[in-house]
């Protein structure tokens, strides 16, 4: 499965699902009805979609309708879609084997759903899955090994298992834990957009490149004084006369405020952001004159230098998917 959530985390979501279909993928997995429907409209195949998000029962005739297969997430959602719902529907039953979010959390929870599909033939049962909370984790594997061990426990009690495609494997546990049969599926988000992390890259017998670039140009360029502010609350008061450039991507493109102390590349070189980030641009400081329309990368390479998105996450202390799905819509993407 090819996880397409976010806009695809931020890569877009219609083209990536479009190339991961053509690569192979037989499912795509999406957070919401409405990402679901987004991709059914666009894709012209009719390959199985999973919403991995909780789908509102009183919309499961909108994914009957669309054969867009949801997530069973609790007893009490099984319990209202069997009182409403009025034709056939497919789900997948998650189990909450640690992450404490979605899912049935104990046996007797599974066996209630059981015999509440076991009554209504409009519950269509097709596959149970559950999801890790530390597959990334190599120092400490223990509550990875945990929560698989408890999926097995819950796959006991499961009639008629294999009619229905199990599942628990996102990248983190497909491409550490290699050793590990995981079932009829893995699904996977982060490992389709480049090497998750640098240690993934030793952990794998073939090299993942990195599959995403960001760049903007300087639209403004002047010299300023010593002592002059730049900025929304004159945040950054230059020391000496100083060359900045202004570029038009801001926090509402996804260059968020924690971003500022970042690096871009320009002209070869690592130059940093100064003051504030405002909505729509940001300034940096240049070492020297460039004309307007020098490319400006956020992420990516120019000669000798690369900024991966890795390291624009540690800075923010954010997750690196953090960073790609906040990229909003306003940046265009190019595929090449
Ligand atoms: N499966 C589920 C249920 C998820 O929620 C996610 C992402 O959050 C994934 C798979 C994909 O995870 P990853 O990006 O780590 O591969």
């Amino acid at each position: 499965m090819a996880v397409v959530k976010a806009n695809a985390y931020g890569y877009g979501m219609v083209e990536i699902a479009r190339a991961a279909v053509s690569a192979g993928a037989t499912w795509l997995g999406v957070a919401t009805l409405d990402e679901a429907l987004a991709v059914r409209a666009r894709l012209s195949q009719n390959i199985p979609i999973l919403v991995l998000g909780y789908v509102a029962p009183e919309y499961l005739s909108v994914a009957s309708r669309y054969n867009i297969t949801v997530t069973g997430v609790s007893v009490e959602w099984i319990q209202e879609a069997a009182r409403i719902v009025q034709q056939p529907f497919n789900f997948h039953l998650k189990i909450d084997t640690g992450l404490n979010r979605l899912g049935c959390k104990t046996i007797d929870e599974v066996r209630t759903v059981m015999t509440i599909i076991s009554l209504n033939p409009n519950l269509n049962c097709t596959g149970i899955f559950t999801h890790f909370a530390t597959s990334e984790d190599m120092q400490n594997k223990s509550y990875f090994h945990r929560q698989l061990a408890s999926f097995y426990d819950f796959l006991d009690v499961i009639p008629n298992r294999t009619d229905k495609i199990i599942h628990c494997a996102n990248s983190g546990a497909t491409l550490y834990h290699p050793e590990k049969p995981f079932f009829d599926m893995v699904r996977l988000g982060k490992a389709l957009m480049g090497p998750p992390n640098e240690a993934l890259k030793y952990l794998i017998p073939f090299e993942l490149q990195h599959t995403f670039s960001l760049h903007s140009i300087l639209d403004v360029v002047k010299q300023l004084d010593a002592n002059e502010k730049i900025g929304y609350g004159g945040e950054y008061m230059t020391t000496e006369k100083q060359w900045i450039g202004t570029v038009p991507i801001g926090y509402a493109d996804g260059w968020h405020q924690q971003f500022k102390t970042s690096y871009v590349l320009v002209g070869g070189k690592r130059v940093p952001i100064v003051g504030r980030i405002s909505m729509d641009q940001l300034t940096v400081a240049l070492p020297q004159e460039y004309p307007v329309g020098t490319r400006v990368t956020f992420i990516g390479r120019q000669g000798n230098e690369t900024i991966i998105a890795d390291e624009i996450a540690q800075k923010a202390n954010q997750p690196r998917s953090e960073v790609f799905s906040s990229l909003s819509n306003r940046l265009p993407r190019v595929y090449i």
